[in-house]
């Protein structure tokens, strides 16, 4: 075990204190015992994810899931500061983000490429105290290292941008019209690579008239209000009579997921990362075996090929996020990011300290 006794005892962090609404922010213990493979971060830049929503909120997901006390946050970018004995993939003084997934590395699905999947996935800032506090533990096996040319603002959401990379790659995407449906900040993220990648037409659903607006921004071509007109119809109407060739579902609504699949071509393409709250219950006939559809069921990031296509991204400034990340607040101010969160006036929303 190493000890740094070079840091304060003491750190600033979001905690998730009581099973019921919101979070306090609170001075807690710096972890500073760190096992072999373990990574002590200084936090630069936290975004907030809907998990972290979810949390906030104390929903049913989050009730089964969180024991308080935690600190909540996974989206981070920051400056190691302390490595663990064994550690050998990153120094003091790397400026790091994480993948959020914590794979153990010898299960079946991580000795053959499908680490994200692992069956004993441990969730940092759900399983363990998260990076929401001026300092953060990780294992080594999760670090990412930054281009020092990447903002650290940025670099807090590649971990988002890896779920959007990841959903919309699974096939190609150029040249092909492609529909994206919820414009949340993951959708908008959707939006943006898609916009790198050649997509013929982007259309973009949303009920949310901030994030329509934000979508257009963005690059979207065509963007539909569901409760105004039907998804259908108009996406019928982008493209042809024929329907869109890739479907992105970013919405977790059931009624997007049926209009998406509704609006696909025939031998089209449909990539879900949304989560439902319950059941879902579709025509499986109609919707996807007569009409050949390949469906595909999207979780978290490729560990690390995701990473390296979305910070090369960055790095290479084909990707702009200055307009997806829509708010940058001190990290005190962390109520009013959450309230933002809440109300859907956002995109993506990054606390720096
Ligand atoms: P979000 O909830 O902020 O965004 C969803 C958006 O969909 C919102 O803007 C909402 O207004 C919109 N929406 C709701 N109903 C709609 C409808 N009928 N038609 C069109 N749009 C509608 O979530 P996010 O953080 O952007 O994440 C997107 C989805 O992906 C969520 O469901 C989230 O739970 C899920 N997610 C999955 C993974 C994974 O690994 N599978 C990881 C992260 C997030
Ligand atoms: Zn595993």
């Amino acid at each position: 075990m190493t000890v740094t006794n070079n840091l304060p005892d003491k750190m600033k962090a979001i905690v998730k204190d009581a099973p019921n609404y919101g979070a306090k922010l609170v001075k807690v213990d710096v972890p500073k015992s760190l096992e072999p493979h373990e990574v002590l971060v200084k936090v630069k830049a936290v975004s907030i994810c809907g998990t972290d929503l979810h949390i906030w909120l104390w929903n049913e997901w989050a009730k089964n899931h969180i024991k308080v006390p935690q600190i909540l946050g996974h989206e981070f970018a920051g400056e190691v500061v302390s490595v663990g004995r064994d550690v050998s993939l990153v120094s003091i003084g790397d400026f790091v983000s994480s993948e959020t997934h914590i794979p153990c590395q010898h299960c079946k699905q991580c000795r053959t490429g499908n680490m994200h999947v692992c069956q004993n996935l441990k969730i940092l800032g759900v399983d363990m105290n998260g990076a929401f506090a001026e300092y953060v533990k990780v294992p080594e096996i999760v670090l990412w290292k930054n281009d020092p040319s990447i903002p650290p603002i940025w670099a807090s959401v590649q971990e988002p941008l890896g779920n959007a990379i990841h959903t919309i790659f699974v096939e190609d995407v150029t040249g092909k019209n492609v529909l994206v449906t919820g414009a949340g900040p993951i959708g908008l993220l959707a939006i943006g690579v898609l916009k790198t990648a050649g997509a013929a037409k982007i259309i973009v659903s949303e009920v949310n008239d901030y994030r329509r607006d934000l979508a257009k921004e963005i690059g979207a071509d065509v963007v539909v209000d569901p409760r105004k007109e039907s998804l259908v119809n108009v996406v019928k109407k982008e493209t042809n009579g024929d329907g869109a060739d890739v479907m992105i579902e970013m919405s977790g609504n059931p009624q997007a997921l049926k209009d998406g699949l509704t609006s696909l071509t025939n031998a089209g393409r449909a990539s879900l990362l949304g989560v439902y709250d319950k059941d879902v219950q579709i025509n499986l006939n109609d919707l996807v075996i007569f009409k050949a559809i390949r469906i595909y069921g999207i979780t978290g990031r490729k560990m690390f090929e995701t990473w390296y296509r979305g910070a090369d991204l960055l790095k290479s400034k084909k990707l702009d996020l200055s307009k997806i990340i829509t708010h940058v607040l001190d990290f005190d101010d962390y109520e009013r990011g959450f309230k933002l969160m809440e109300e859907g006036k956002c995109g993506k929303i990054v606390l720096k300290l």
